[in-house]
């Protein structure tokens, strides 16, 4: 298939464009590169030793996709542009829900009008707000705490709307619980400017020497050792969970939780952090981070009976890569997503 991806220089786009690939599929990336670098492009190609077709562009802007989609044939989108900071969610909510609404709705009109009938979208299991544990997809959505969840909450439902109208139209909701690693081979992965919102990175800077220590938020969860408790997933198993996604889609709507469905502790994944690469993590328990639920993990059933997708990668595998990638990073002293 020619497949558009969306966002395809950031960090799941990346490393999905690679999984795409190296399954035979053609990539066409669209990106406006406002939370990545264009080198991830390059990077791309030379792990998958294949030319990809790029353009920097803004997928809010109907006029450019509409000529995008005239000039190519495309079989199917993974739509994965959009902002995904919480908090400068809450600070700037007409940003994220122009940036991430619009985007879904010009994409979707050019899909009907073009006759594409694959449409993937990066949802996340922020809807599924503090529901009981596991997240099962046929659960009733609470709401989110903030702008960003809304984004993708609504995006689901515009998506579920236009599919009610047009039933031949194929619509794959993906919903990620936390993407985390790297690829292997340490080219592309994720690094936050300025100080990480994110765990993952945040121990793996404390590691590096960047940050001082860890601030763990809270150790009075009802959780088995009292943090929060997550369902961390290696971004290659997110990746290759797309390409299923992708090759199984058919027409309606299709909902999938992409997680391991195991829970980790916060002081669990420091833990294996520590002992994956040898490494002390200082940390200090501080109070809760506002807006945060205990527990948060996937029942991951549907994706594997329906999909035949599981996640392969291990807790001591997803520290690693993360740890050879921030280490990699900083020996080229590069701050930006991808090197
Ligand atoms: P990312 O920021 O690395 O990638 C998103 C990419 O989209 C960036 O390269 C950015 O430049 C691009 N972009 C943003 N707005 C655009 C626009 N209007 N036009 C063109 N390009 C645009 O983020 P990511 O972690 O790879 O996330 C990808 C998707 O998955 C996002 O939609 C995000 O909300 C969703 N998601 C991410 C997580 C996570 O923890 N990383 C969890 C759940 C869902
Ligand atoms: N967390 C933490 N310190 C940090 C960042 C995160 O203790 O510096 C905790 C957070 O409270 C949550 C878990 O780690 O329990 C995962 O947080 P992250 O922001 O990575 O993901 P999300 O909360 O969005 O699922």
């Amino acid at each position: 298939m020619n497949v558009l991806v969306t966002g395809g220089a950031g960090y799941i786009g990346s490393h999905t464009c690679v999984a795409l690939l190296e399954a035979g599929h053609s990539v066409i990336v669209v990106d406006n590169l406002s939370n990545c670098k264009r080198e991830s492009i390059e990077k791309i190609s030379q792990i998958a030793d294949v030319k990809v077709t790029f353009y920097e562009m803004d997928v809010t802007d109907a006029q450019t996709v509409d000529v995008l989609f005239r000039n190519h044939h495309i079989d199917g989108v993974i739509h994965f542009a959009g902002l995904k900071a919480v908090g400068e969610s809450v600070e700037k909510p007409l940003l994220y829900y122009v940036n991430n609404l619009v985007s879904t709705m010009v994409l979707a009109e050019a899909c009907l009008q073009y006759g594409v009938k694959r449409f993937v979208f990066s949802s996340s299991a922020t809807v599924y707000g503090d529901n009981k544990v596991p997240f099962e997809e046929t659960m009733n959505l609470l709401p989110t705490t903030n702008p960003y969840g809304e984004t993708k909450a609504m995006s689901e439902r515009i998506l579920t709307d236009i599919v009610k109208a047009n039933p031949k139209f194929g619509v794959s909701l993906l919903r990620y619980f936390n993407p985390v690693g790297a690829h292997e081979s340490g080219l592309i992965g994720e690094a936050p400017n300025g100080i990480p919102n994110n765990l993952m990175p945040y121990v793996a800077q404390v590691a590096k020497g960047k940050l001082k220590k860890l601030k763990i938020f809270g150790n009075d969860y009802p959780t088995v050792d009292g943090t929060g408790v997550r369902d961390y997933i290696h971004v290659v198993d997110l990746a290759e969970g797309h390409v299923a996604a992708l090759d199984n889609l058919t027409a309606g709507v299709h909902i999938y939780n992409l997680g391991t469905g195991q829970g980790t502790s916060v002081l669990e994944l420091v833990k294996a952090f520590e002992e994956a690469n040898d490494i002390k993590v200082p940390y200090e328990i501080v109070d809760r981070r506002p807006g945060d639920i205990a527990s948060c993990y996937a029942d991951a059933s549907k994706a594997e009976r329906e999909l035949g997708w599981t996640a392969k990668r291990d807790i001591v595998t997803m520290c690693r890569d993360s740890w050879w990638f921030e280490k990699k990073m900083s020996d080229q002293s590069v701050s930006s997503t991808v090197v």
